[in-house]
C-alpha cells in the first residue's frame, strides 16, 4: 500500500514521536500500520532516545529554599544575578545582614513622617 506522507503528516509523526509515544499508538492515531511509521522514522533517521524522563519538572524559582541567605543580588534576568549565600538565621531565609534589612521596621519612618 503506497503511503503518501505530506508535510502535514510528517509534522503529526514528529510531534506524536516527539511526545514519546509507541510506533505502534502513532500508527493507530495516524490510521496507518505500525511498520509505515518505522519506515518513515527510520528515513527520517529519526530514533528513539532512550534516555530518563522526557519532561524534567522545573523548580520553581522563587520557590527554591537552599542552604544560604536568598537575599538577591542583581536582577533575576541578568546572568550576573545571585543569591547572598550567607549563613540565614535560624527560622529566616536570610542571613542576620539581609534579615535586618528585611524586616525593617517602618516604625520610624512613620514618626518621621
Ligand atoms: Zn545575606
Amino acid at each position: 500500500m503506497e503511503m503518501t506522507w505530506t508535510p502535514e503528516r510528517v509534522e503529526i509523526l514528529n510531534r506524536l514521536f516527539e511526545e514519546g509515544l509507541p510506533t505502534s499508538e502513532i500508527g493507530r492515531r495516524m490510521g496507518l500500520t505500525k511498520n509505515t511509521i518505522i519506515g518513515r522514522l527510520h528515513r527520517n533517521g529519526m530514533s528513539r532516545r532512550e534516555t530518563g524522563p522526557k519532561f524534567v519538572p522545573q523548580r520553581n524559582f522563587f520557590e527554591f529554599n537552599g542552604p544560604g541567605c536568598l537575599w538577591p543580588h542583581g536582577h533575576p534576568d541578568d546572568p550576573q544575578f545571585h543569591f547572598c549565600g550567607g549563613h540565614p538565621v535560624p527560622g529566616k531565609p536570610y542571613c542576620a545582614v539581609h534579615a535586618a534589612i528585611a524586616y525593617v521596621r517602618p516604625k520610624e519612618e512613620k514618626q518621621a513622617a
